[in-house]
């Protein structure tokens, strides 16, 4: 492959890439765009870190939406929540009561 041949058609622009980054990492691109998109960031720094950064968000999320392997748990963690929050409100009223006096 050499790369000094054909110069592009028709250069891709660094917005059109930023707004179709998503689609290019989850592969729904026609394979012409794929291509252009994927050009591009060979050349384009900041085109690429954004890209990179898009692409460990949206691992990010799907992994925090694994949870649902663990409904046990989450159910769990969820009724302690509840419990932790009617202790926490009761404590809240003592700690009124302690500035009270204070001043
Ligand atoms: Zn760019």
């Amino acid at each position: 492959m050499s790369h000094d041949a054909a110069p592009h058609p028709e250069p891709t622009d660094c917005s059109e890439v930023l707004l179709r980054v998503y689609e290019y990492i989850d592969d729904e691109m026609t394979e012409q765009d794929y291509a252009r998109v994927r050009a591009h960031l060979d050349e384009c720094g900041e085109c690429m870190t954004a890209y990179e950064r898009d692409r460990l968000l949206k691992a990010l999320i799907r992994r925090s939406c694994a949870c649902e392997a663990a409904p046990e748990t989450l159910r769990l963690s969820i009724m302690t929540r509840i419990t932790t929050v009617r202790v926490g409100h009761e404590s809240v009223r003592y700690e009124e009561r302690i500035s009270y006096d204070e001043r």
